[in-house]
């Protein structure tokens, strides 16, 4: 944690200190180290928040973009008498979960429960085999209406109603194609492909934002169709990311 309660007040960690959780009221230790980040922790944790994992330098560096009364903020659940402390919540009452290692589907289901408003930040470079592709039109296109997208990592779609009928051979059709060569293509969207993905992030209900470093995030975004969703990315700038989630 960056934060923790010494003589009453809300501060990083200082070397040789006490302090405790603004959370579950434990004692916490600085830890002001050459390697790790320097933060305070935990003597024990097993009266904290179930859902938090070690701070690294990329948490601590996103955290940082945001004033300093949005980061960590504590909540209590009554009903489960438990403490979970977002990573980042600011006054519009949006939570932003700061995630950089993998998390199972229940975990991702309570937090998103919990958070009435949760957006997700996941550290990409994490991820094994994902890979951004090409830039496609707008799946939201009106003039794609009548396609769907096909979940493969060569770029086709099929009729929306072969897809109805389920037609065992549809014609398969490209960007090339004659009749959808002229929808444009979008700097902002893009396919990608990752081997072995998190289902979790696939199946999450609140937006992803995956951080591969750099200026830009990619959305993780969802279009609805009738044979399978199809997964795609937007391209966001992190700075308007950061300044949309600043207001106060
Ligand atoms: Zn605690």
């Amino acid at each position: 944690m960056q934060y923790a309660l010494l003589n009453g007040d809300r501060v990083e960690a200082v070397k040789g200190k006490t302090g405790f959780c603004v959370g579950c009221g434990q004692k916490v230790i600085a830890k002001c180290g050459s390697v790790k980040i320097h933060h305070w922790a935990h003597i024990s944790l097993s009266h904290c928040d179930s859902w938090w994992e070690n701070e690294t330098l990329w948490h601590r560096q996103w955290k940082e973009v945001f004033s300093k009364q949005f980061r960590e903020v504590s909540f209590y659940d009554e009903k489960l008498q438990e403490f979970h402390r977002a990573d980042v919540h600011t006054s519009a009452g949006v939570t932003i979960e700061l995630q950089n290692s993998s998390i199972t589907f229940e975990e991702l289901q309570s937090r998103e429960c919990f958070y009435p408003k949760l957006i997700w930040v996941v550290n990409g470079l994490k991820f094994k085999g994902f890979k951004v592709l090409k830039s496609i039109p707008n799946p939201l296109n009106p003039l794609l209406n009548d396609y769907e997208f096909c979940d493969s990592e060569h770029l086709s779609l099929i009729r929306k109603t072969d897809a109805l009928s389920q037609k065992s051979k549809p014609e398969i059709f490209t960007f090339y194609s004659q009749e959808l060569k002229n929808i444009p293509v979008s700097s902002a969207f893009y396919s990608f492909s990752w081997k072995n993905a998190h289902q979790s992030w696939l199946q999450a209900s609140c937006p992803i934002f995956i951080d591969l470093g750099g200026h830009f995030l990619y959305r993780l975004r969802r279009r609805h169709q009738i044979s399978s969703n199809y997964s795609y990315l937007q391209l966001v700038s992190k700075k308007a990311f950061i300044r949309k989630y600043s207001e106060t």
